[in-house]
């Protein structure tokens, strides 16, 4: 299995996945143009593509989904809120090509063992997911306010993780956001602040992983300096550490069997 962000922060979130034969999408945050040209500079071709996984309607997720799934009719996976707050309607011309799923229940993809897993952030059903092909478990996890012990059993052993580390929390509370904004990027249905994110790394079985990729890490309020010294207080087991920047995402990631 191979994975690669394909840009990620608050003005887009993209990662593609691979295994196989099957090449898996989760969520679309660009515009059209800009997601086949970062998909074509790590020579998928976009029209190849098995499927779009939806974590949640906000824009920084979807801003592609409808267009890139009516030009090349790739099937998108969504939760029935996200459906209805998107304002899709069963009857649209791309309908065919949406595809309600249960939040709760895992599903087969391709190569692909499909686990979404609710988290609380302020969208009307979102889900973040786990994917196993049989051999290796990566887990995607952004946008959440906090964590769950759902969460925590889920994400446990996984062998890639792309994680959200959103924010500092001095950088956030002095920073140029106004106050609601403040509020509801630290609330309970916001996102992960760094040490957020060191905490549940540090409740998670770490002993499979290979990759953590930092991903969702704000501009204003965050810095990759900042994190890679908070988790230096983790114990990765010598996991590669990277950050996924909003330009250009991060390199393809292959993990990689135990020797
Ligand atoms: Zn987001
Ligand atoms: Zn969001």
């Amino acid at each position: 299995m191979r994975f690669a962000s394909l840009g990620s922060g608050s003005k887009g979130n993209s990662t593609i996945v691979v295994s196989g034969l099957t090449s898996i999408l989760v969520d679309c945050g660009f515009g059209i143009r800009s997601i086949c040209a970062r998909l074509l500079a790590r020579n998928v071709d976009p029209k190849t593509l098995t499927a779009i996984l939806i974590t949640h309607e906000h824009s920084d997720h979807w801003k592609g989904v409808e267009a890139l799934s009516a030009k090349f009719g790739i099937p998108v996976y969504l939760s029935a809120g996200c459906f209805k707050a998107r304002n899709l309607s069963s009857d649209s011309k791309n309908s065919k090509n949406f595809k309600i799923i249960d939040s709760h229940t895992a599903f087969d993809l391709g190569q692909f063992t499909v686990t979404p897993v609710p988290v609380p952030h302020d969208a009307r059903e979102p889900i973040q997911y786990m994917l196993s092909d049989g051999t290796f478990r990566l887990g995607i996890l952004t946008d959440l306010g906090h964590y769950t012990p759902h969460v925590i059993s889920i994400y446990s052993k996984c062998h890639g993780l792309l994680l959200e580390s959103n924010y500092d929390e001095e950088m956030l509370a002095r920073g140029p956001y106004p106050q609601f904004l403040k509020d509801r990027v630290s609330g309970l249905f916001g996102h992960l602040s760094n040490r957020q994110a060191l905490d549940l790394l540090k409740s998670l079985d770490l002993s499979q992983l290979q990759t953590l990729v930092l991903g969702h890490i704000s501009d204003k309020n965050n810095h990759p300096d900042i994190i890679a010294d908070v988790l230096s207080n983790a114990d990765l087991g010598g996991a590669a550490i990277i950050f996924a920047e909003q330009d250009i995402g991060s390199e393809w990631q292959n993990l990689k069997p135990a020797l």
